[in-house]
C-alpha cells in the first residue's frame, strides 16, 4: 500500500503509510519527542543511517514527515515542508528567496499579512517590492528590474477573487532567473497544481482548507528536493517556525477527507454563487466557477475546480444596511479565516475611505463569504432572508 500514487484519493488515505511498522495501528502514532537517540556514538557522529533518520523536533519529525509527504503528492512536488502557520511558511519561505538589494513584483491583493511583510518589513532589509494587478502577464514583465528575483503569486485572490495566468508567468520568469511562489490556499491540491504549470515552490495556508475543521494553525511549502532541502536547513531550522507534532496528526487526519471536502464546497459554493448572482440586490459576484466571471476561461484553463470562498457586492453603500444584512444571517457566523465545516460572512471593505475603494476597484457592500457544510439550500434561504430586508 505503500507505492508511490498520483491519486488524490489513494494519497489522502494510505500514501506514506505502513501500518506493519507500528503494530498494525491503522493510524499513524504521534511521535511526540523532541530529540533521537542513537546506538552507537559513530552513528551519532554520522549524523544518523536508514534507521535513524532524525535528530531534534525543530529539524525534522516522523508525525511531521507523514503530512510533508501526503501534501508534496498532492501538488505534484519533489517534497514538502510543514511550518507552525501559513505566515510562518510564507515569510520564512520569502526571506529563503532574497537578499539585501533584491526586487519583489508582488500581486496587489494578495494575503494582507504577507502584503506587510513584503512592503514594510523587508524594507528593513534594503528589499523592494513592486505591486501590480496582476491580472495581464504584462503587470510582471512591465515591473520587473535588473534585481528582480522573486514573483510573489496569489491566484485567485482572497476578497476579489481574480487571476494570474501561472503558465505564462511562470516561462517569463524562468526566461529571467527570476523564483515564482504562489499561495495556493484557495483553490488547494485538489483544483490547482502550480508546479505542473510551471511555477517553482508552493505555499499553503494549511488552517484553511488542508486542515479543513477551524481546529489547526498551519502552513505548508512544496517545491524541488533541493529548494526545500535548503529551506528546512536555514529558514526552518533557524528561525524554528517548525509545526508541532500534535498538529500535523490533525493536518493528516484533516487531509484524510480533503477531496470530498472540496467536492462539496464547490457544490454548494456554485449553487449560492448562481443564487446570488440572479439577485436583484446583488451588484456583482466575485467568484471563477461562475461564466461572467472575466477570466472564466483562464480559470478553466489552470484549474479544475473552485473552492468555497467568494465575494459579492450588495447594491447599497450605506454603512448600517451592510453591517445589518450580515447580523441577520443565521448560518453565516462573523469571523475572519475560512475553509472549515462552517460557513461565515464579513464586510471587509466596511471601514475603507472611498478613494482607496475606487483605487481597488472595490465596494463599501463588498461580503465575503465562506460556503462551509452546512448545505446549500440552508445557506441559500438563510442569504435570501437577509437579502429582503437589505433597502437598496
Ligand atoms: C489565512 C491565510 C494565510 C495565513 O495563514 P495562517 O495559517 O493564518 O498563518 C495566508 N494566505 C491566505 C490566502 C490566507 O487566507
Amino acid at each position: 500500500m505503500n507505492h508511490e500514487s498520483t491519486n488524490p484519493s489513494l494519497i489522502v488515505t494510505h500514501y506514506g503509510e505502513n501500518p506493519e511498522e507500528q503494530f498494525g495501528a491503522v493510524v499513524p502514532p504521534i511521535y511526540q519527542n523532541s530529540l533521537n537517540v542513537y546506538p552507537t556514538v559513530d552513528c551519532y557522529l554520522n549524523g544518523g543511517d536508514e534507521h535513524h533518520p532524525y535528530v531534534y523536533m525543530r529539524v525534522s519529525n516522523p508525525t511531521i514527515r507523514l503530512a510533508e509527504q501526503k501534501i508534496a503528492a498532492l501538488e505534484k512536488a519533489e517534497d514538502a515542508l510543514c511550518f507552525a502557520s501559513g505566515m510562518a511558511a510564507i515569510s520564512s519561505t520569502t526571506l529563503a528567496c532574497v537578499k539585501s538589494g533584491d526586487h519583489i513584483v508582488a500581486v496587489r491583493n494578495c494575503y494582507g499579512p504577507q502584503y506587510s511583510f513584503m512592503s514594510s518589513y523587508l524594507a528593513r532589509f534594503g528589499v523592494t517590492v513592486t505591486f501590480v494587478a496582476g491580472e495581464r502577464v504584462e503587470d510582471f514583465v512591465e515591473a520587473t528590474q535588473d534585481n528582480t528575483t522573486l514573483f510573489y503569486l496569489e491566484s485567485p485572490t482572497s476578497i476579489n477573487f481574480r487571476l494570474q495566468d501561472l503558465s505564462a508567468i511562470a516561462q517569463f520568469a524562468k526566461s529571467k532567473g527570476i523564483f515564482t511562489l504562489i499561495d495556493n490556499s484557495w483553490a488547494t491540491p485538489i483544483y490547482q497544481q502550480p508546479i505542473t504549470l510551471g511555477i517553482d515552490a508552493v505555499l499553503h495556508s494549511a488552517s484553511k482548507y488542508l486542515g479543513g475543521h477551524s481546529d489547526i494553525v498551519a502552513g505548508v511549502l512544496c517545491g524541488s528536493k533541493e529548494f526545500i532541502a535548503r529551506v528546512q536547513g536555514q529558514e526552518r531550522a533557524m528561525l524554528g517556525g517548525i509545526l508541532h507534532p500534535q498538529q500535523a496528526f490533525l493536518l493528516t487526519r484533516g487531509l484524510r477527507t480533503l477531496p470530498i471536502r472540496m467536492k462539496n464546497h464547490q457544490e454548494s459554493a456554485l449553487a449560492v454563487a448562481r443564487f446570488l448572482e440572479g439577485h436583484p440586490k446583488v451588484k456583482a459576484v466575485n467568484y471563477p466557477g461562475l461564466e461572467s466571471h472575466p477570466q472564466y476561461a483562464l480559470g478553466r484553463s489552470q484549474m479544475s475546480g473552485y473552492s468555497g470562498l467568494m465575494s459579492f457586492e450588495l447594491k447599497t453603500d450605506d454603512r448600517e444596511q451592510i453591517a445589518s444584512f450580515v447580523d441577520r444571517l443565521e448560518w453565516f457566523q462573523i469571523g475572519c479565516s475560512w475553509g472549515g465545516h462552517e460557513s461565515l460572512a464579513i464586510p471587509p471593505m466596511l471601514n475603507t475611505p472611498q478613494e482607496h475603494l475606487d483605487e481597488i476597484g472595490s465596494s463599501r457592500g463588498l461580503i465575503r463569504i465562506s460556503i462551509g457544510h452546512e448545505g446549500a439550500e440552508t445557506l441559500i434561504a438563510d442569504l435570501e432572508a437577509s437579502l429582503e430586508k437589505v433597502r437598496v
